[in-house]
């Protein structure tokens, strides 16, 4: 007999029952044995766990941080309670960034963020986020979930002792918030641009400067010039920064960042050490996130940029095609470089783009021309 079963009778289990509840101690499975005339029950222990989730989002951040409380609450329904899961934002418990290193650690058991944080540690995690002018939300659930990147994505996470799971997409973000209108390349000279990752090196290649602000500070420097423009995320977001007020134009489509998946991440021993079951309920909540992220991007993206065109008055402008072609050309000489420097990052990139080449065809025949017609 398992050592974690026993068989009581029904006494002895209230008994149990009312010790574990006070003690804390766990009680989650019981059935009634068949084969006693004595009616008694069989229990099977169960060890709880009480976690904590660090992430890279300010506290209860709509949507991304909302996210992370959905998936605490649902893990611990799904688990009965057997895993709780106490979510901090950044800065709540550590500093935002340092999620990686905690859970990596084992200090926290889980974090929440989006891999291209990590690109200091190594370039290759970009690509589980997203590039310039990469894959859609559906085509990078595609690649990671039936095309291999998510194996990829757990190789290289285990070199960092995590285990990572695709948990969110903002969808294509938009291009920000300008003060001048870009009509060709030569409108980036000497622009200063809040940009961050790979876009703001394809921006400094097409001559302007991409200056690091941390999400609070961004108005600020775009009111008093200190930056002559924003990207942040899409409608949702950038109304309640209210970039609405303080810049002209409102340029599409983010080049940039065209379906950025977000993640969540556990210290690998830990979940290494979990019964199959838990694994199984942990990675079923991160699809729920996965879904629930973009979903809610969607409705709320929708729902803002509405706001913004109709009541807000706001001028909405698309870059030309000439414009992204040169944005598309700095970015393959960008990621020449890269992958040419990291063989991490020219392994997962090659699967990358070979999976974008493909899917590319199929969406040139579906999504395109139905696209086309709304
Ligand atoms: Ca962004």
């Amino acid at each position: 007999m398992n050592k974690n079963k026993k068989t009581i009778n029904r006494k002895n289990f209230i008994k149990k029952a009312a010790l574990s509840a006070l003690t804390g101690a766990s009680l989650l499975s019981c059935k009634p044995k068949s084969d006693s005339k004595e009616r008694s029950i069989a229990i099977i222990s169960q060890k709880k766990y009480k976690w904590k989730m660090v992430t890279t989002w300010p506290p209860n951040f709509p949507v991304l941080g909302e996210a992370c409380n959905h998936f605490a609450q649902w893990v611990e329904e799904m688990t009965d309670g057997q895993i709780s899961i106490n979510v901090y934002g950044g800065g709540e418990l550590i500093p935002a960034l340092e999620c990686f290193e905690a859970v990596s650690s084992g200090a926290v058991e889980i974090g929440s963020g989006a891999s291209y944080y990590w690109a200091g540690r190594s370039p290759a995690t970009q690509f589980f986020t997203t590039v310039p002018f990469g894959m859609n939300a559906q085509q990078m659930n595609s690649w990671l979930y039936c095309g291999g990147g998510q194996e990829l994505w757990k190789e290289l996470y285990a070199g960092y002792n995590l285990v990572p799971f695709p948990a969110g997409n903002t969808g294509v973000q938009m291009a920000g918030w300008f003060n001048k209108e870009i009509n060709t390349i030569e409108d980036f000279k000497g622009l200063k641009m809040r940009i961050p990752g790979l876009g703001g090196k394809v921006l400094e290649r097409a001559g302007g400067s991409a200056v690091l602000s941390a999400g609070s500070e961004i108005y600020t420097n775009l009111e008093r010039g200190v930056i002559d423009a924003t990207e942040w995320i899409g409608p949702y977001h950038d109304y309640n920064m209210g970039f609405h007020k303080i810049a002209k134009y409102y340029y599409t489509p983010g080049w940039h960042e065209t379906g950025s998946t977000l993640e969540v991440f556990f210290n690998k021993p830990i979940f290494d050490s979990l019964e199959p079951r838990l694994q199984t309920i942990l990675e079923t909540a991160a699809y729920r996130m996965n879904t629930w992220t973009l979903a809610e991007f969607e409705a709320k993206n929708n729902e803002y940029l509405q706001k913004l065109i109709q009541i807000e008055n706001v001028e909405l402008r698309q870059f030309s095609s000439d414009v992204l072609i040169k944005l598309k050309d700095y970015t393959n000489e960008i990621l020449t470089d890269i992958t040419v420097k990291d063989a991490a990052s020219a392994k997962i990139y090659k699967s990358y783009d070979a999976f974008r080449k493909n899917i590319k065809q199929w969406s040139s025949h579906s999504e395109k021309p139905y696209h086309n017609l709304l």
